[in-house]
């Protein structure tokens, strides 16, 4: 019987999904390129882009494989299929679960079937009956219980290298006078050039939109950096802006690499003795246990989660998002010129940067996370909404993460070499030169001193905040500065 297998944008990948059980001689291959999708936001150019090459090489690798793969542009995703479906007298529509709550209903509504999705390495159902048995969902719990059940870093039953985790290891400071790997230049074709031409862009070396670009980068990562993951995955540096990093989210949130592959290679490196444990432990906790439990705390917690706002926020978003010209913040300024520049930074300035500055600022979460998905290589709804609603703006009360991740311009200065050319100060939190983050740090926790006072893991901050002395010009210099950053001053 005929069949119509719909491969969306990020299900490419020859050995998963609904392409695990395809007949060559009788199955259509449907990939849909959605003007809905293409148009529908002010995306960053270089993402799209991504997205569009990506998967346009997929169907042509289909095709010399003799796959019959019918790739059409379309109003929107359901109307494309049923276009197909149309053509090949009403066969049916298959494909594996689809990665957001909003596919998921207008696939269901024209009557896709679905098969398990297995892009991940965890089923949704095992992790649901893991979040069920839990009072609170930490994330480490479900990681120790990952490495177990995948039998990874492992040694019998016990934690290879003795400790389920490195983390005090892994704190350090960006290193000074250091060299750092050249970064891998992924060459452009026929496709690439064609697509970019249609998006009038052009975009840089830095994203494969190939399987054999995606698995040189994770060749690459193995061999330059992974050794020195571990250490420096927290830091930030003026002179890198890539640090250790693996620059792999975006081949494995499109199919292009699967999670199995890139553990294989890293748990491959350090058996082989390439790698010491803080880094191979750091990078498999990042993969098998964040990666795993975000995509599971997003389909745990349902459609509605994306819609919390539990500390009320209603500022807009600050102009500095959209323009790193509306800010002499040089960390700030730094990230968003680095995003615009190529769609990523690491997690830190996403956690510690932005989100942080959200928070504190009382920007409202669902704009900041429209943003945020705009403008990321890598952002997909799975990914994104528990990263900012949950961990990043602490929008849902705590439900995720039982604190908020706030902090002063301390921090930022410890971990990263951007404050030495600031016209700011870190240290300080009144007065013209004080650090924005520091003075809105203490700003925000005297707004919900109220409501942190009940969460035992902020009162050592509340305790802090009541023995301030300077309270008053505090939050005198805090309305200055939220006014300066609505108007791209500060
Ligand atoms: C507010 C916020 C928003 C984020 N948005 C996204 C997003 O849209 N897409 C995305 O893939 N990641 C997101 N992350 C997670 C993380 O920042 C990126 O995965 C990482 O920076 C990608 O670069 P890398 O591949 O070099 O990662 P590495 O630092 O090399 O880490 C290896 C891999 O671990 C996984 N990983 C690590 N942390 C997380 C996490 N918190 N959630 C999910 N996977 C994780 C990624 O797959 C990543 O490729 C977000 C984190 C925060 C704090
Ligand atoms: S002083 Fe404050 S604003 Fe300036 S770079 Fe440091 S943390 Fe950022």
């Amino acid at each position: 019987m005929q069949r119509i297998l719909y491969i969306p944008f990020d299900q490419l990948h020859r050995d998963y999904g609904v392409l695990k059980g395809a007949d060559k001689s009788t199955d259509v291959i449907a990939i849909i390129e959605s003007q809905a999708m293409v148009t529908g936001a002010n995306w960053h150019p270089e993402r799209l882009f991504f997205l569009i090459s990506s998967a346009r090489h997929f169907a042509k690798d289909l095709r010399d494989e003799g796959f019959t793969v019918d790739y059409r542009k379309a109003t929107n995703t359901p109307t494309g299929l049923q276009e197909i479906q149309k053509e090949h007298k009403g066969a049916p529509i298959i494909c594996a679960e689809q990665s957001s709550f909003r596919l998921t209903e207008k696939l269901t509504a024209i009557d896709a079937e679905f098969i398990p999705n297995d892009f991940f390495l965890t089923p949704r159902d095992l992790f649901a009956s893991w979040a069920d048995s839990q009072k609170s969902y930490l994330m480490e719990n479900f990681y120790r219980k990952q490495r177990v059940r995948l039998n990874i870093l492992m040694e019998g039953d016990q934690p290879a290298g003795g400790a389920w985790n490195f983390d005090k290891d892994n704190r350090l400071p960006p290193p000074k006078n250091y060299t750092w790997p050249a970064y891998l230049e992924h060459t452009r074709d026929e496709i690439d050039t064609e697509v970019a031409k249609e998006l009038k862009m052009s975009p840089t070396t830095t994203w494969a939109t190939t399987r054999k670009g995606a698995l040189a980068q994770l060749d690459y990562f193995i061999k330059h950096h992974f050794a020195h993951f571990g250490p420096y995955e927290d830091a930030m540096a003026l002179d890198s802006w890539s640090l250790h990093h693996s620059l792999l989210s975006p081949y494995m949130n499109n199919g292009l690499l699967h999670p199995a592959e890139v553990i294989k290679a890293a748990e491959k490196a350090f058996k082989a003795g390439k790698v010491p444990i803080e880094s191979a432990e750091a990078f498999v906790r990042q993969i098998i246990g964040w990666r795993e439990y975000v995509n599971g705390m997003y389909w745990f917690l349902g459609p509605e989660y994306r819609n919390h706002n539990q500390l009320q926020a209603t500022r807009k978003l600050l102009p500095l998002f959209e323009d790193p010209n509306k800010t002499q913040m040089n960390c700030i300024k730094s990230t968003v010129t680095d995003i615009n520049d190529r769609a990523w930074v690491h997690h830190i300035p996403r956690l510690m940067l932005l989100s942080n500055l959200a928070l504190v600022t009382g920007t409202n979460p669902q704009e900041f996370l429209e943003w945020m998905r705009r403008v990321f290589i890598d952002a997909t709804d799975w990914v994104m909404v528990p990263n900012v609603i949950g961990m990043g703006v602490h929008a849902d009360g705590g439900l995720m993460m039982t604190k908020p991740y706030a902090a002063g311009g301390a921090y930022i200065s410890r971990m990263s070499n951007y404050c030495k050319g600031c016209i700011y100060n870190p240290k300080l939190r009144t007065g013209d030169t004080a650090c924005p983050f520091t003075t809105l740090y203490w700003d925000f926790l005297d707004r919900h001193k109220e409501t942190f006072a009940k969460n035992h893991r902020m009162s050592k901050q509340v305790f802090g905040l009541n023995r301030l002395s300077d309270l008053p010009e505090l939050k005198e210099r805090a309305q200055e500065v939220l006014e300066g950053l609505e108007k791209g001053l500060i």
